[in-house]
C-alpha cells in the first residue's frame, strides 16, 4: 500500500506515522517539507500536485486548523486548511482512485441533549472550527472518493502540549484550580486513533464498502473537571508535585469560562458503527490517560 500522510507532526500525524509504517510505504509531509513536497494547507491549489507527484493509493490527512478559540478571529485561513484544502485532497484521490482518510471532530454538532449521537445526526456547529470541519467532510463526501471519516473528540497525545499537561502544571503551581464541569465527552489518545486507521484501511482494502463516516472515541465519558482530577490524583499518587488540595479543584459551568468560541455541552459519540464495522474493540478513556500520564511523567 502506497500511503501520502499529510499534517506528519501534529498529535494524530506523528501517532500514524507509526502505524501506518507497517502497512506499506509512507511519504509524510507537513508544512516545513522542503519544496516541491512542502504540503500548506493556507495554499490549497498546490497540494494537488503533490497528489500527483506522489501517486499515492491512500491519502491521510492529518493536518488541521485546530486552534479552536483562534479560529473565530482567522475563519478565512480556518476554512482554507479545514474546508478548501481538504476538498483538494478529495478531487485528487477521487481522479487517482485512492482512498482518503480524514479526521473531523464532534463540534460538528450543537451538542444539544445527553444522548451519545450517531454519524447521521444532524450537524449544527457552533463555531467556526466546527464549521469548517463540517465543510470539509461535505466536499469529501461530495468528491465522490473512496473515503474514511473519522469524527473524534478532545484528542491527547504524550507528545505536545494537551489539557492533561495544562492541568498538572497548574496544579503544581496553584492553591486552586476551576475546571468546566458541564462539557462531556472521552479524552481519546492519538495513537488509539492512529491503530484504529491502520486496522480499518486494512480491512477496507479488502472490504470497499466499508468506507465511509465513523465516530471514534475512547469508551466511557467524563467532564473535564472528572477529567482534570483524574490527571491531577494519579500524578499526586505517585509523588509527583502538586500543590493544589484534592478538594480545590473546583467546577465551574462553562458559562463563566467564557472563550470566542462556542462548544458543544454534549460531545458524546455513538461508536457502535465502527466497532461493528471492524470489529473493534474501544479501550476505556482512562486506560489510554494513564498510559500517556505514565509517558510523560514516569521515566
Ligand atoms: P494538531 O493541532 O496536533 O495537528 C494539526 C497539524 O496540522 C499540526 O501539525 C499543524 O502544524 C498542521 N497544520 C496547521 N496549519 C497547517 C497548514 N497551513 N498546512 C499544513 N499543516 C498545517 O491536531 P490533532 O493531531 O489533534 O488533530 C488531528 C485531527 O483530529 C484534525 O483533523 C482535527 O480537526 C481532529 N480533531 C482534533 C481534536 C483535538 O482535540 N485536538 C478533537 C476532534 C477532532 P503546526 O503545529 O505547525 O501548526
Amino acid at each position: 500500500m502506497k500511503i501520502l500522510l499529510l499534517g506528519k507532526n501534529g498529535q494524530v500525524g506523528w501517532e500514524l506515522q507509526r502505524a501506518l509504517a507497517p502497512l506499506g510505504e509512507v511519504t509524510a509531509l507537513d508544512v516545513d517539507t522542503p519544496a516541491p513536497w512542502r504540503a500548506d494547507f493556507s495554499e490549497p491549489q498546490t497540494l494537488a500536485a503533490i497528489v500527483r507527484a506522489a501517486a499515492p493509493e491512500v491519502v491521510v490527512n492529518a493536518a488541521a486548523h485546530t486552534a479552536v478559540d483562534k479560529a473565530e478571529s482567522e475563519p478565512e485561513l480556518a476554512r482554507a486548511i479545514n474546508a478548501t484544502a481538504v476538498g483538494v485532497l478529495a478531487r485528487e484521490a477521487a481522479a487517482i482512485g485512492a482512498t482518503l482518510v480524514h479526521y473531523s471532530t464532534d463540534y460538528v454538532f450543537d451538542g444539544s441533549g445527553h444522548a451519545p449521537r450517531g454519524e447521521d445526526a444532524p450537524t449544527a456547529p457552533l463555531s467556526v472550527y466546527g464549521r469548517t470541519k463540517l465543510e470539509g467532510e461535505e466536499l469529501i463526501r461530495a468528491s465522490g472518493c473512496r473515503h474514511l471519516i473519522l469524527r473524534t473528540s478532545w484528542v491527547y497525545a504524550a507528545r505536545g502540549g494537551n489539557f492533561a499537561r495544562t492541568m498538572l502544571k497548574l496544579a503544581a503551581e496553584r492553591e486552586v484550580l476551576t475546571v468546566i464541569d458541564d462539557q462531556i465527552g472521552a479524552p481519546t489518545g492519538a495513537d488509539l486513533l492512529a491503530d484504529v486507521t491502520a486496522h480499518a484501511l486494512r480491512t477496507i482494502a479488502a472490504r470497499p464498502a466499508l468506507a465511509g463516516t465513523y465516530h471514534c472515541v475512547a469508551a466511557g465519558e467524563t467532564s473535564w473537571f472528572d477529567y482534570a482530577r483524574f490527571v491531577v490524583e494519579w500524578a499526586r499518587a505517585r509523588g509527583h508535585p502538586i500543590k493544589v488540595a484534592p478538594d480545590a479543584i473546583r467546577p465551574i459551568p462553562t458559562r463563566e469560562y467564557p472563550t470566542p468560541a462556542r462548544r458543544p455541552l454534549n460531545s458524546r459519540l455513538d461508536t457502535a458503527k465502527l466497532r461493528a464495522a471492524f470489529g473493534l474493540h474501544l479501550p476505556p478513556w482512562q486506560a489510554g490517560v494513564e498510559r500517556m500520564l505514565a509517558e510523560v511523567l514516569d521515566h
